[in-house]
């Protein structure tokens, strides 16, 4: 079941407020409604009652698959809430469920997205069973070998599963401040592949660079390039 709650909403645009229903959870097996909406963004959009204007409310939501084995906690970054909070106020909540069971628990599953498009893409990404942790390293290695052209201060590489091919993987560049998509870059599945072998034999080196529950090329660049 989906839960769903009420907020008191302002309008940005005529500052008018309304209550609204938004969801909070999200169960995609008993709700298959609400998926479809998350997936073609019509999920939690208001139209103000007052001047028509049609806007999207961003709140924290978790996202389930239980067929799909699949928790994804969507934590909207923003203004006032930054990349390191998320990830601090993660890693308090896993560290508070240690305490209160007495014992540490195996890390849950749940993996962490900090925007819209990572968590559709990140749905995509396992329903046609892909490896995120193997996209990630190929995209970490795309950034890292065009860092002319691709900032991952102000570029986001996003998997476009439903246009790759057989043949080829396609990514997107999107811009961070304005949300635009951009550049096309292509890459050989065949290299994916590779990577997926490798991976099987030996996922160490993956797992260092991609612990969780944030599985992200983009978050790691930017780690990397604070501690220089
Ligand atoms: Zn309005």
């Amino acid at each position: 079941m989906s839960i769903k709650r009420s907020v008191n909403i302002a309008c940005p645009t005529c500052g008018v407020t309304q209550d609204i229903t938004l969801v909070e959870v999200l169960n995609a097996q008993t709700d298959p409604d609400l998926k479809e909406a998350l997936m073609h963004n019509q999920l939690n959009r208001v139209n103000c009652a007052d001047c028509d204007f049609d806007f999207r409310v961003d709140l924290p939501m978790l996202y389930t698959d239980a067929k799909a084995e699949l928790m994804i906690h969507w934590v909207p970054e923003n203004e006032t809430t930054t990349r390191e909070q998320i990830l601090e106020e993660f890693e308090e909540a896993i560290e508070r469920m240690n305490a209160e069971a007495g014992e540490e628990l195996p890390m849950p599953n749940v993996r962490l997205v900090m925007s819209r498009v990572e968590l559709v893409e990140l749905i995509y990404l396992v329903e046609s069973g892909m490896n995120q942790r193997v996209v990630e390293y190929v995209k970490y290695s795309i950034y890292t070998r065009n860092r002319e052209k691709l900032n991952p201060e102000s570029n986001r590489l996003l998997l476009n599963v439903e246009d790759s091919t057989e043949d080829e993987l396609l990514f997107v560049v999107q811009d961070v401040e304005d949300k635009q998509l951009g550049q096309v870059l292509r890459y050989g599945r065949s290299a994916y592949t590779s990577l997926l072998e490798l991976f099987k034999e030996d996922s160490e080196e993956f797992m260092e660079m991609f612990p969780g529950p944030c599985i992200s090329a983009r978050d790691l660049l930017l780690e990397e390039s604070d501690e220089l």
